[in-house]
């Protein structure tokens, strides 16, 4: 179930992720699970070398990490976490990938690293403010692959949701709108010529929300 009421829902994970207990209980149930894969910095090197070369403080912390990934969709329904590509867990310093519709796991990856980054080195003092900084920080890194379009529509445009809808009670958004501030926020962080997004592609269809 994807919708925009899911925008809404990401302020209660992050609530939620940030408990210990709770932290510890998916770790565990994670770490157990059959489906699990581990991935390491030499899988994920183009991302880790990323954020390594712009945090180089907490380099030795990111370079060790490890990235839980387990898209058995069952477990994170289980678990009350359905419709979220990826997590890094405060508590327990965990990278979490789940399943995504639209995101590449690398992009996953890269954002959840710079979350572990900005964590360690306590760069946002709220979770508003340390969502933001991962991603704009991480606009550099997905711009080596993909299309100002596809970064606007695919990664930037279900956290722009989340934020805009947060302030908005009944009205419904323009996408249009949104993916103008999108499209600024891309070249405010990539020294990009603007660009303009045409109305020819369909509506997103799916979110994917990274958190
Ligand atoms: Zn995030």
């Amino acid at each position: 179930m994807h919708s925009f009421r899911q925008a809404a829902m990401r302020f209660e994970r992050a609530r939620l992720l940030k408990r210990k207990e709770f932290a510890e209980q998916i770790r565990q149930k994670v770490v157990s699970h059959v489906n699990t894969k581990l991935f390491k910095r030499e899988d994920f090197p183009r991302a880790f070398f990323f954020v390594e070369e712009m945090y180089p403080e907490v380099a030795h912390v990111i370079r060790d990490l490890t990235i839980y990934k387990n898209d058995n969709t069952a477990l994170w329904a289980e678990m009350g976490l359905t419709g979220v590509a990826g997590m890094y867990v405060v508590p327990v310093s965990m990278i979490l990938i789940t399943y995504s519709v639209n995101i590449p796991d690398d992009v996953v990856a890269v954002h959840e690293l710079l979350h572990c980054a900005h964590d360690k080195l306590m760069l946002a003092k709220d979770p508003m403010s340390q969502e933001d900084m991962t991603f704009r920080a991480s606009i550099p890194y997905i711009l080596q692959d993909h299309k100002p379009e596809w970064v606007a529509r695919h990664y930037l445009l279900p956290y722009y949701y989340s934020i805009k809808e947060k302030g908005t009670v009944a009205s419904r958004l323009d996408e249009r709108d949104v993916i103008a501030s999108c499209m600024e926020m891309i070249e405010k962080e990539s020294g990009a010529t603007p660009t303009r997004v045409t109305d020819s592609e369909p509506a997103m269809d799916r979110f994917d929300f990274l958190d």
